[in-house]
């Protein structure tokens, strides 16, 4: 892990703040958790409609993350992001409670996202980003065209 750097002094950024709040706390609880919903309904989705896919799976060596839905052959990566843990632009919100923490907190995992984004497209992979607010359906369409399968 690469240190928080600024002028101020930096934040230690794996020793989160105390839950401010039981949303808090619930949010820690599911941070980094497979099979979470938004996942589960894009997955039953192509599943109804033929398409095979491998889950959770760390795509290369060069990266440390792990894609939601993988096509290693095809080079094929999904991430379906949380709104909240990824700092969605129409739903995620800062937190008041610790923000300084929680800034750069959310603000780092927004830059790994772009770095793991970097890296996997320099390898050839093509990645598909959604947001988990996104409608299982539109998601399920986008990742099939990907695919290049029709419906
Ligand atoms: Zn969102």
């Amino acid at each position: 892990m690469t240190p928080a750097v600024g002028l101020a002094s930096p934040v230690d950024l794996r020793v989160a703040p105390p839950a401010s709040s039981a949303v808090v706390r619930a949010r820690f609880r599911r941070q980094g958790r497979r099979d979470t919903v938004p996942e589960l309904a894009v997955r039953r989705r192509l599943h109804a409609r033929g398409v095979r896919y491998r889950v959770d799976v760390r795509p290369c060596r060069e990266t440390r993350a792990r894609g939601d839905l993988v096509w290693r052959q095809r080079k094929i990566i999904v991430f379906i992001d949380g709104c909240f843990w990824h700092a969605c632009p129409t739903c995620g919100h800062w937190p008041t409670a610790n923000s300084r923490w929680w800034s750069e907190k959310l603000r780092a995992n927004v830059a790994r996202d772009r770095r793991t984004d970097g890296v996997l497209t320099r390898l050839g992979w093509r990645v598909l980003r959604f947001w988990e607010h996104e409608d299982p359906d539109a998601v399920a369409d986008a990742i099939c065209g990907a695919l290049g399968r029709t419906r």
